[in-house]
């Protein structure tokens, strides 16, 4: 049974490289008793939603530029 750090480290290489079956299966037995690193492995998934949506040029939709101007006190 793989503890925590081990479980981490292979997301974070997952990104990096293919996993073997081996360590896909350990990898997924640990995350299913572990809530701690299923919260690891939503977040980590999250951020790579937002990192392929800047590397395809959409960040403007995640960021409005409208929010970052300021407000206009003529009015
Ligand atoms: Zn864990």
């Amino acid at each position: 049974m793989m503890n925590c750090r081990d479980a981490t480290s292979l997301m974070s290489e997952a990104q990096e490289r293919p996993l073997s079956i081996a360590e896909r299966v350990s990898l997924k037995l640990h995350v299913i008793m572990c809530s701690g690193c299923q919260n690891f492995k939503n977040q980590m998934g999250t951020l790579r939603l937002m990192t392929r949506a800047y590397a395809k040029g959409e960040a403007s939709t995640l960021i409005c530029k409208d929010n970052i101007e300021p407000m206009d006190k003529s009015s």
